[in-house]
């Protein structure tokens, strides 16, 4: 699953994404920076699958950077260097050199539209996050205004959970969860306002930050992709009912029909993915890139 890469130490793996320590000219691992490589590995309900998707990694690095840039005027981010010489040959397209930070420890979530755990949470008792909302919302409804909703950062191979946002106060302090609170609310509203005119609703997204030695806090890992927030057509949407995505939703839909004849409750491992699935998977994501950036992948 690690890459051989000369000069680097590797670091951590997360189910997508690969970090390493560029060596120093004493060949230790510098502490100030690190290459974020995404691999080409997809998890639906929180585990890795078998089969990976063709060029995901590239589609998602270069979708990222291009929000990084939309976004530059609301938040600082960790990109120090996206190609040679601090991107290596191997990973080019695919990685980037970033700013090691020290990352909070919360899962900042901000929902416009209703579905998924948000709606669980809903119908039991009208309120998402602690946030009492209008009667009457169904799946896909469009809320009266974009909410705040953490989760914790699970430890691997556990799920993320709802997280109070008094326990974000006690994790990082009232002034920090405030300003984590309006910026990710401030991302997804920006985010919507440009994927808008391109046809592309942004239900909701997780975005993290970490923060540099001297407090200044700065938007880290990857922002306003199908794989952290989930992406609908805009003229596929009609609140009442699952809505078509451009994310993962595809996948998870096979995985859950009677063709995987996987049994999700079964604890088993998911079956690998057949080529058509593959292929369409594939495609939605390059879709996605070339609806919003108006670029060809
Ligand atoms: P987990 O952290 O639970 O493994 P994940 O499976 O989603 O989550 P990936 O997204 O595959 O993990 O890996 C990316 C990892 O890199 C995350 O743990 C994220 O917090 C971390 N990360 C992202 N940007 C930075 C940064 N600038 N400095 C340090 N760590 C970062
Ligand atoms: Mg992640």
């Amino acid at each position: 699953m690690t890459l051989e890469l000369p000069g680097y130490a590797h670091v951590y793996s997360g189910k997508v994404r690969d970090l390493y320590a560029p060596l120093d000219e004493s060949g230790l691992p510098r502490e100030d920076a690190v290459l974020l490589v995404a691999s080409d590995r997809i998890s639906a309900y929180d585990v890795v699958l078998d089969t990976p998707i063709p060029d995901k990694g590239e589609v998602l690095t270069r979708m990222s950077l291009w929000w990084f840039d939309q976004l530059a005027d609301l938040a600082d981010n960790h990109v120090i260097a996206t190609g040679a010489p601090d991107v290596p040959e191997q990973v080019a397209g695919r990685a980037i050199l970033v700013e090691r930070l020290d990352m909070l420890p919360v899962e900042c979530v901000a929902r416009a539209y209703l579905t998924g755990g948000g709606l669980k949470e809903y119908e039991a008792d009208r309120r998402v996050s602690g946030i009492e909302l209008p009667e009457g919302l169904v799946d896909g409804s469009r809320l009266p205004e974009p909410i705040f909703t953490p989760s914790t950062k699970a430890p691997q191979g556990e799920h993320d959970e709802p997280m109070p946002y008094a326990d974000v106060e006690a994790a990082i302090g009232t002034e920090r969860a405030t300003q984590v609170r309006d910026l990710t609310i401030a991302i997804l509203a920006r985010g919507n306002e440009i994927a808008a005119q391109r046809g592309i609703l942004l239900a909701d997204t997780k975005v993290e930050f970490g923060t540099r030695a001297d407090g200044t806090l700065v938007l880290a890992d990857e922002v306003l992709t199908p794989d952290s927030s989930r992406f609908w057509p805009a003229d596929g949407w009609q609140p009442g009912r699952p809505q078509p995505s451009f994310d993962k939703q595809f996948v998870r839909d096979w995985l859950t029909s009677p063709e995987s004849g996987w049994d999700r409750a079964s604890g088993e491992a998911p079956p690998a993915l057949p080529e058509h699935v593959v292929e369409q998977t594939r495609a939605k994501y390059v879709e996605a890139y070339e609806r919003l950036t108006g670029e060809r992948f």
